[in-house]
């Protein structure tokens, strides 16, 4: 049984910029092997060449451009399969501005069907501009639905999700959101992975650290998920969910050994505390909730 991995990075691979232990092993044994594998993100500010970057200076070396797939990207496929010619008014970072002129697709600040927002800084007069773009009668569109994003162990920073909903709120229209947990991100994926493979593999699996995202869009997808706890989730949030994970693992470096040999690991996955999946419930709320007016800390995933 050939498998095949999409596979997060923060909180999969590493936090902050530290790696996640066995990280490094376990990429290097899926390359060793010849996996195929997926780095899938919805950050939309890098490139992929950025990601390749960023993964060799944090010790992850062997990586190229094709190894990964972000919420810009899918957007870019989205756009350039569902409506050729269209042009866009974008809020966004590098990453998105270079997948958007790939696909040939043009800017337009007067007239534009669609208003893309993606991850990074904007200003006051961007959005104003978006915002009568909309008016006139372009369509909201948004690389990922994440409201808020860590960007330390004590500090976040507002997503994309936040600045659709701003231009939800100004013009009434309700925006369509890319990236995970979209099915559209998982089905673009998988594709992509079936054509770096040099055979097709005959399961594709998530792997993620965020119910919200990884292990939901993975269901909805009709794929498999493995849930690792070195980022986001707490064992004892699990059972609040309706969708759970086929596995829950410590790291990715649960792994590395089945990657080498092949095989489902005998011994299973490591050892878990029975009652942890319904233990108690967290009573967050998730941080979507425009209802909720406090955000306790550790705050849950980061999608609507
Ligand atoms: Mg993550």
């Amino acid at each position: 049984m050939k498998t095949g991995y999409l596979i997060d990075m923060d909180g999969v691979i590493y936090r902050e910029n530290n790696l996640i232990p066995g990280a490094a092993d376990f990429v290097q044994a899926l390359i060793a092997t010849g996996t195929a594998f997926l780095f899938l993100t919805n950050n939309s500010a890098p490139t992929p060449e950025d990601l390749a970057v960023r993964l060799k200076h944090l010790g992850i070396h062997g990586l190229t451009a094709k190894h990964f797939y972000t919420s810009a990207l899918n957007t870019a496929d989205f756009l350039s399969e569902t409506d050729e010619g269209c042009t866009v008014f974008v809020i966004g970072e590098g990453g998105l501005l270079t997948a958007l002129h790939e696909r040939k697709i043009a800017n337009d600040g007067i007239r534009p069907s669609y208003v893309v927002v993606g991850e990074g800084s904007t200003t006051m007069e961007k959005l104003g501009k978006a915002h009568e773009c909309i008016e006139r009668g372009a369509r909201l569109l948004a690389t990922n639905p994440d409201n808020w994003c860590p960007v330390s162990s004590e500090k976040t920073r507002p997503g994309a999700g936040a600045i659709a909903a701003f231009l939800e709120a100004s013009t009434g229209r309700r925006a369509y959101y890319l990236g995970k947990p979209n099915g559209y991100m998982f089905h673009r994926a998988r594709r992509k992975l079936n054509e770096l493979a040099l055979s097709p593999p005959n399961r594709v699996v998530m792997i993620g650290d965020t119910m919200e995202t990884d292990i939901r869009g993975a269901f909805e997808a009709g794929m498999e998920s493995y849930l690792v706890l070195s980022g986001s989730t707490q064992i004892e949030g699990v059972g609040d969910y309706v969708y759970q994970p086929n596995r829950i693992l410590v790291t990715v470096g649960d792994l590395i050994e089945e990657v080498k040999t092949g095989q489902v690991a005998a011994n299973g996955d490591p050892a878990l505390p029975p009652e942890g999946l319904h233990s108690h419930r967290s009573g967050t709320r998730h941080q979507t909730d425009i209802f909720a007016f406090h955000k306790p800390r550790p705050r849950p995933a980061m999608t609507k």
